[in-house]
């Protein structure tokens, strides 16, 4: 099957680019194999040096990258420049402190010395989607190729040209030959990639059903896998909050990206004292959004990125209000040939509905009503999933409290938008994944971590 780049916001087919056959896959893993060899006798510095160089590449084309990035999935071009700049920022970070990360470490133990060392594992496999095309493969990278290890990329199918654009970034920064390579192949071949004897561990971020695939796969081929899965976790908003500030960041939150963001905000858990001028000052936000042309400034939201998306999205809307949910907003299919979906907000959702059991991925905010904060944990935590919620309160030590000790999740913020920064490590619990990205975690996935004693 030819991958097609299909810009969402027309239609029409940009470009096709032809899988490549299997035997390609296996020649570009040994070759990928073949460069990691050199690659993990390299200094931290000499690695360094190129991922800053990548890093100035990222900032000195972000526009046209941000360009690709719209035109190919969507994203509104001042988020995809801003999505270009923030994975220079992940490089430059990686490559300023995974010499510190990964140093030897002496432990007392009572032998002449002790130490715990972090060594490369070799070719990791990185399964990736669509809505974050850069971040989500430079968060990976950046800390993977710092730590000594080469990588294959199969991104989404939908977005080859993104997929193409980064492996050239390491190209043009100096790193070897091969060392970072793009896979063009659709799901249907990842097993036998993950089968290959020369790939020694996989993450991937998408739905729970290609996490449960690759997972399995991986596990019957005793691999390790990092899993970033989806997200529908609980936004309280207490009766406490500052509702004008709570109703603009929560609108800001559920539109980032046009609503494709695993950790956007997704299900509002109001306080019934609130929630109707919650409700009133929310919509009044989302309704500012301005859709449109992906390639304008001041569009917020696009198109989503497929079709199918897009049409999977309205069935779990209109699903919603047949089983008794209200539309305070949006909800309807635009005419036209783009992807569009308008932010919609859906009132009095309650278990059994898709709006609050399932993702909804798109700018479909689903609200909630609850007596008081027993009940909102409840509701937050009731949800297969573990990702990233949040807490609107004035009172500060009570929503460090719930953040700390009530909310199940992989990262809880209090009074903001959940967000991913390289500091902090990034990932779930339950079915939202398991494992870390990002920070001193994320760099320490996939190495060896090697006690060397000598006595
Ligand atoms: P998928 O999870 O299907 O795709 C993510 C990546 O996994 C892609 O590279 C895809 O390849 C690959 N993949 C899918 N199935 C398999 C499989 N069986 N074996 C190996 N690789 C596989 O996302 P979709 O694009 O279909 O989106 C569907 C839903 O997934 C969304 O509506 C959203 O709920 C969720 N999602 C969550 C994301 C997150 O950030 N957590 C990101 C994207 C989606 P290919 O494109 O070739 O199928």
């Amino acid at each position: 099957m030819p991958l097609q780049s299909i810009n969402p916001a027309t239609g029409e087919t940009r470009e096709t680019f032809e899988e490549i056959s299997a035997e390609d896959v296996r020649k570009a893993i040994e070759e990928a194999n073949a460069a990691w060899k050199d690659w993990r006798r390299r200094g931290i510095a000499e690695r360094a040096h190129m991922m800053r160089k990548a890093a100035d590449i990222l900032r000195e084309g972000a526009r046209d990258y941000g360009r690709l990035m719209s035109e190919e999935m969507g994203k509104p071009i001042a988020q995809a420049v801003a999505e270009a700049e923030k994975c220079a920022w992940c490089c430059d970070y990686y490559a300023d402190n995974a010499g510190m990360f990964l140093a030897p470490e002496i432990v007392e133990t009572g032998h002449r010395k002790s130490l715990v060392t972090f060594k490369p594992l070799g070719v990791i496999l990185a399964v990736m989607p669509w809505n974050f095309p850069f971040w989500q493969a430079f968060r990976f990278a950046a800390p993977s190729l710092m730590a000594g290890n080469a990588a294959v990329l199969k991104h989404a199918s939908n977005v080859p040209a993104c997929a193409l654009a980064t492996e050239d970034v390491f190209r043009k920064a100096g790193f070897p030959e091969n060392l970072f390579r793009t896979l063009l192949i659709g799901s249907g071949a990842v097993d036998e990639v993950i089968e290959d004897p020369l790939v020694r561990a996989v993450t991937l971020t998408g739905s729970g059903a290609a996490g449960r695939a690759v997972a399995s796969k991986a596990g019957g081929a005793l691999k390790k896998t990092v899993l970033e899965l989806g997200g529908s976790d609980g936004y309280l908003v207490l009766e406490d909050a500052d509702i004008a500030f709570a109703a603009e960041t929560a609108a800001k939150g559920r539109l980032i990206n046009s609503g494709q963001s695993c950790i956007a905000a997704k299900r509002f858990i109001v306080h019934e004292s609130v929630r109707a001028a919650f409700e009133e000052a929310f919509v009044e936000e989302m309704r500012k959004a301005k859709m449109g042309d992906p390639l304008s400034e001041d569009t917020t939201i696009g198109p989503m990125a497929r079709r199918d998306l897009r049409d999977a999205l309205h069935r779990q809307v209109e699903d919603s209000l047949a089983k008794g949910a209200n539309c305070l907003l949006g909800g309807s299919v635009p005419e036209g040939p783009g992807a569009y979906y308008p932010p919609t907000v859906l009132s009095g959702v309650k278990p059994g509905m898709p709006a609050y059991d399932e993702e909804m991925f798109g700018p479909v905010a689903a609200v909630i009503s609850v007596a008081d904060e027993a009940e909102a944990v409840k509701v937050a935590n009731d949800t297969v999933f573990g990702l990233g919620g949040g807490i609107f309160t004035r009172d500060l030590e009570r929503g460090e409290r719930l953040a700390r000790e009530a909310v199940e999740a992989g990262s809880v913020f209090v009074n903001a938008t959940v967000q991913s920064h390289p500091k902090l490590p990034f990932g779930g619990i339950k079915e939202s994944g398991y494992g870390r990205e990002l920070s001193h975690y994320g760099i320490k996935e996939f190495v060896n971590i090697k006690t060397v004693v000598v006595s």
